[in-house]
């Protein structure tokens, strides 16, 4: 058996070697390399469009590297095998306003072939303190309703890596805490998580790394600590984390 031949810690989680990726108009990422041992928490920053959520969708499978290879755990990025082991939050969140936050699981749960897929739907509506409204239909949820929902959605398989974009795009202070929680409780039971952000402070808080990015090349990989007092952080480009 190929499983018992390879020790599973012989492969980084996350193993992504000289992407490369263009649009017609411009080159997203140029030759990134990231490599990701499994329980790093990662802050990925850089300003708007410099490459983060191409990379991203790159690492999760969900776009293809004009050059480069990615490898999840070993296997392929984009593999059946690769996307049972990631959970991604993407900008569009893939909630159906129409279906309600039961329904919106259920059909996930279905789509990533879990059993019990009612079950499932309940366990991780009440992990993110949504038990009240499992029956409401997501149009009526406030943001920070949509984004528990959406983060219940990317984890409900236990995916061992997790990407986050953008995690706190559109919350209150309040969401935004929550958010924080969700996250450290993820690093505390051990998962590889890359939290994508134009605001540093507090991905970098949360991180114990930081890779940070410009015009699709990696101008920082480091500590987290040591972010914020390296040119990548102090030479503009980077939004001011608001603090
Ligand atoms: P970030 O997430 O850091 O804001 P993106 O990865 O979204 O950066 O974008 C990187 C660059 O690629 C930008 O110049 C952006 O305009 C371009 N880009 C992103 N997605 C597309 C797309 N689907 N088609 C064409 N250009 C794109
Ligand atoms: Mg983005």
């Amino acid at each position: 058996m190929d499983e018992n031949e390879v020790p599973f810690d012989a492969s980084p989680a996350i193993d992504a070697r000289r992407i490369s990726k263009r649009y017609p108009r411009v080159w997203a990422l140029s030759a990134v390399d990231l490599r990701v041992e499994c329980g790093e928490v990662i802050a990925l920053l850089g300003p708007n469009g410099s490459g983060k959520s191409t990379l991203l969708r790159i690492v999760a499978g969900a776009a293809r590297p004009t050059a480069g290879h990615v490898r999840i755990s070993g296997e392929s990025a984009g593999s059946e095998a690769s996307r049972q082991r990631i959970g991604f939050l993407s900008h569009q969140m893939c909630l159906y306003d129409e279906l309600t936050a039961q329904e919106n699981l259920r059909f996930a749960a279905t789509m990533y072939g879990l059993d019990s897929a009612d079950d499932v739907a309940t366990g991780a509506l009440a992990a993110v303190g949504l038990s009240g409204v499992v029956d409401s239909q997501v149009r009526t949820f406030s943001s920070g309703m949509r984004k528990r929902l959406a983060l219940a959605r990317a984890t409900l398989h236990d995916p061992e890596i997790v990407l986050l974009d953008e995690p706190y795009g559109a919350l209150d202070i309040e969401g935004i805490e929550w958010v924080d929680r969700f996250v450290g409780g993820l690093s505390a039971a051990g998962k590889t998580a890359i939290i994508a952000t134009h605001e540093a402070g507090r991905a970098l808080a949360l991180s114990g790394r930081a890779v940070a990015l410009r015009d699709g090349r990696v101008v920082y990989d480091g500590p987290a600590a040591s972010f914020e007092a390296s040119t990548a952080a102090g030479t503009g480009g980077l939004e001011s984390a608001g603090r």
